[in-house]
């Protein structure tokens, strides 16, 4: 285990009755890194990240995060890691700011709360009470009660669910913030664009293992995957080609149709494409 790793796994364990909800799961992360989860319903996500959070035990197999097991975590190693779970965001009668400054309190070394509440969008909300937000400002909440702490590593459950599209760009800049300033991000998502557009790696678990890891770019080959090529032909019809050359392959047609293709595409397989191969979907 050694020291540019955050989170290091190996052989984890767990099941519930005689259901293995994780079955030998390797892993690691490293310091600095935006490691995005994917994996479909029920794959072991959530048991996996609870586990790496101290908020579950595991059966078997060898965790360590930011240097401790995590099953033996004191509140020294839990003011290091910030948690985004899905959905609180809600205190009753308290407003934004009253919430902020008293989370930003169980902290040694915690951010300035008011430039939290900004950092995540909610300074024309900050005397608003919490249960009068709506449910994207919510999860903003959440996210500045992850990070007031100014945790080494942070993990965030499905962050961006609900999220308006502009609201989701505005999270990711945040997020992007957060770890051009060093911050370990750790994200499961079920949005394909979101870990292609945050996450230096993606790992995906499906039945309780790890069965894919790489850059979004690489993940499935998708790199040298072929690319599909189509046009539309003199009589109107889509006809689609794929080759590992397109690029000579569409000057080939431009000169068979001594000009503009009409129609004229090319395109490879998306992440979304690669990941529902992967997990057997598609
Ligand atoms: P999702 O994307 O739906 O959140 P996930 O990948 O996070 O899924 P987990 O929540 O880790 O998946 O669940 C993995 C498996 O373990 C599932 O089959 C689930 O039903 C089961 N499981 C999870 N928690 C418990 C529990 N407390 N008791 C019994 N079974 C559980």
């Amino acid at each position: 285990m050694t020291n540019d790793l955050a989170i290091s796994v190996g052989g984890l364990r767990k099941s519930y009755g005689d259901h293995a909800a994780v079955d030998g799961l390797d892993l690691a992360v490293r310091r600095g890194e935006v490691f995005a989860l994917l994996g479909p319903n029920g794959a072991g996500k959530t048991t996996t990240v609870e586990i790496l959070e101290g908020y579950r035990q595991r059966d078997a197999g060898e965790v360590s995060v930011l240097g401790v097991d995590p099953a033996r975590a004191d509140p020294a190693w839990r003011s290091r890691v910030g948690i985004v779970l899905q959905g609180t965001g809600e205190f009753d009668e308290l407003t934004v700011r009253e919430v902020v400054h008293h989370f930003a309190a169980f902290y040694p070394e915690p951010d300035d709360p008011e430039g939290v509440i900004d950092r995540v969008g909610l300074a024309g909300k900050a005397d608003s009470r919490t249960h009068a937000l709506s449910g994207g400002q919510k999860r903003r909440l959440d996210v500045a009660l992850g990070i007031v702490g100014r945790p080494e590593l942070l993990f965030l459950d499905e962050p961006t669910t609900g999220f308006d599209p502009e609201a989701r760009r505005e999270f990711w800049e945040l997020i992007r913030g957060l770890a051009a300033a060093g911050t370990t991000i750790v994200l499961t998502t079920h949005y394909l664009e979101e870990a292609e557009a945050l996450a230096d790696r993606v790992g995906v678990i499906a039945g309780g293992r790890l069965v894919a890891l790489d850059t979004p770019g690489r993940l499935g080959n998708r790199e040298t995957a072929l690319a599909t090529v189509a046009w539309r032909t003199p009589e109107g019809a889509v006809e689609k080609a794929e080759t590992a050359t397109p690029t000579s392959f569409v000057a080939d047609l431009a000169a068979r149709f001594g000009g503009e293709v009409p129609g004229l595409t090319v395109s490879r397989p998306t992440l979304e494409d690669i990941y529902l191969t992967m997990i057997g979907q598609r």
